[in-house]
């Protein structure tokens, strides 16, 4: 039987200490803030924004909400992010994505001071992760880090002992998760494979996951990571978050009191299969996803020290 990983309490240990931190530096006469960027009123957006509105006030930050409407320009947007640039208020800018389609990602993104670009979406903070001297490592990568760091502290396993030499597998290759996890494993001296949609395609998946001691698995796509493709013994990050039907023991969508189909959240790996040919294993919900605002505010809080030359 695998550990099921208990990333909530994870998630409790990293905002006590959170709070502590911003304690300290409030006793100081500084505050740590974020400022979101949402433009338009994009359903999923607007759930993160709630959440990290949410966070800042439990950890003690200050929150800038930034709400342009859909209809705005793109010179508009990039206007706001200057005025959160000269702010000194405001410690980090998240812009919250999709953006309506006349707005030009990368020229928003490209916009934003690099000191204050605490989920590292500008091409320079990208590049000093790759270059293995991350400011700000991206937060959903860094909580599958934090993550393992914590276990394999649990088990007084030695971090280089733990990482060096490690079959890693990661499949999903999005600039966002994937992509930047492959690079932090790689950063840990890690054996990195990264395999994707048309790893699958070809057939491929299971050739490479199989070799996986650890296995971070980011591709949004619900019973992706069936036993078969895991190897005994293996650890299984899954990052993925998914809406399915619940089904009934016929296999028909159970219907709610409005009549209509009843969902619940799962991530990519087949949980119930999966998790006894494991060492250990993150369960969805209350995995990955419990610890990766917490990485976004402890970039804030390292971005509020930098702000101020600490
Ligand atoms: P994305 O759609 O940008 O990328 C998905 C990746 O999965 C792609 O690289 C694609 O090649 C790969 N993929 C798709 N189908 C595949 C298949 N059949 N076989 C192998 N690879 C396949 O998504 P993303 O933004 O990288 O997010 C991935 C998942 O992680 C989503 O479910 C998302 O909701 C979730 N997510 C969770 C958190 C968290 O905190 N837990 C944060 C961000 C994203």
């Amino acid at each position: 039987m695998g550990q099921v990983i208990d990333c909530v309490a994870i998630g409790d240990v990293l905002m006590k200490e959170l709070v502590a931190e911003t304690e300290a530096l409030k006793a100081k006469g500084i505050t740590p803030g974020i400022a979101t960027l949402l433009v338009g009123d994009d359903f999923g957006s607007k759930m993160y924004r709630g959440q990290v509105e949410k966070f800042c006030e439990e950890a003690g930050f200050v929150y800038f909400n930034e709400n342009p409407p859909a209809d705005v320009d793109e010179a508009g947007v990039i206007e706001i992010v200057k005025k959160l640039n000269a702010d000194p208020a405001v410690s980090g800018i998240l812009p919250l994505r999709p953006f309506p389609e006349h707005i030009s990602d990368s020229a928003v993104i490209n916009s934003i001071d690099v000191n204050k670009d605490i989920d590292c979406f500008h091409p320079y903070n990208s590049g000093k992760m790759a270059l293995g001297e991350p400011t700000f490592p991206p937060a959903t990568p860094s909580a599958v880090i934090e993550i393992l760091d914590r276990y394999a502290a649990e088990k007084g396993i030695d971090n280089k002992d733990f990482y060096e030499g490690a079959e890693i597998v990661v499949v999903g290759h999005s600039n966002t998760v994937g992509k930047p996890a492959a690079f932090l494993a790689l950063n840990r001296n890690a054996t990195v494979t990264v395999a994707h949609v048309f790893t699958s395609m070809k057939g491929n998946l299971g050739k490479h996951t199989l070799g996986a001691d650890i296995l971070i698995v980011a591709a949004g796509k619900a019973g992706l990571i069936t036993a078969d493709l895991v190897k005994e013994g293996a650890i299984v990050i899954d990052v993925g978050i998914n809406r399915v039907n619940v089904l009934d023991e016929a296999g028909e969508p159970v219907l709610n009191e409005k009549g209509k189909p009843k969902t619940r959240t799962v991530g990519d790996v087949d949980f119930d299969a999966v998790e006894p040919k494991t060492k250990a294993i993150t369960p969805v919900p209350g995995g990955v996803g419990s610890v990766t605002n917490r990485m976004l505010m402890r970039n804030a809080l390292k971005a509020c020290k930098i702000a101020n030359g600490m």
